[in-house]
């Protein structure tokens, strides 16, 4: 417990030290990716006051959404969303991060309770192009973002990507450096824009150099995961 309470601390000073070096300081926020975790390490997270969380499958995640309710969490999804499944997801989650095609748009809108505040909706990028990934198109990123904004039940909050995972950090800068000038543009559309998901572990560091205002933050956190 006190270890992870550390852990928590010093990845929380690395983010703060890489905001204020971009001469945004307080302007990023942490989402613990708890995918593979049992509730119990949530739960021990969240009495240290990290309170966003992020899941990648919709079993897992709901299971701790329900097990967990009551401490005030906020929980994101990360992964891969299959339209059969967004029913479940816009009742239990608080935030879908990889809306990438029109048909999640409105499957989501369509089964947002009414008793719940408005589902946010982060647009995934596939800013590389690269095969078999999931994200939408950069040039599809202006109509997908018009479509968020005008569905009641989605609030549109900004983007997310995973930049392929290249070791030259060259190579990874200038993926950051195209999902913000997308992002700008976005913003300048809408207005409630205020959120850009990238960053995990690795390159976080990278990330909030080049913009991004939400990092995704597992195994820094956690430690490695198991098989
Ligand atoms: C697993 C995952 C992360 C966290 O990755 P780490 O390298 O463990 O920090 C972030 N974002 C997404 C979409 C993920 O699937």
């Amino acid at each position: 417990m006190e270890r992870l309470h550390q852990t928590l601390h010093d990845v929380l000073q690395s983010i703060e030290n890489a905001a204020k070096l971009a001469g945004r300081p307080r302007s990023v926020k942490l989402l613990a990716v708890s995918k593979t975790r049992p509730a119990e390490a949530v739960r021990d997270l969240a009495s240290a006051g990290q309170l966003a969380f992020g899941e990648n499958y919709v079993q897992e995640g709901v299971a701790k959404v329900q097990a967990l309710a009551g401490l005030g969490l906020e929980w994101h999804l990360i992964g891969h969303l299959q339209s059969n499944k967004c029913r479940e997801v816009a009742e239990h989650f608080d935030w879908v991060e990889s809306v990438d095609r029109a048909k999640l748009v409105d499957a989501l809108d369509r089964a947002r309770p009414e008793s719940l505040p408005p589902l946010n909706v982060l647009v995934q990028v596939n800013v590389d192009g690269e095969a078999g990934k999931s994200g939408c198109r950069p040039e599809d990123v202006p109509a997908l973002a018009d479509r968020v904004a005008a569905s009641p039940r989605l609030r549109l909050r900004g983007l997310m990507s995973i930049p392929e995972p290249h070791p030259d950090p060259g190579h990874r800068r200038d993926s950051f450096r195209r999902l913000k000038a997308l992002y700008d543009a976005v913003a300048a559309r809408h207005p409630g824009v205020d959120t850009l998901s990238m960053g995990m572990s690795e390159d976080f560091d990278l990330a909030i150099a080049e913009g991004s205002t939400l990092v995704r933050v597992g195994t820094a956190l956690f430690g490695a995961r198991g098989q």
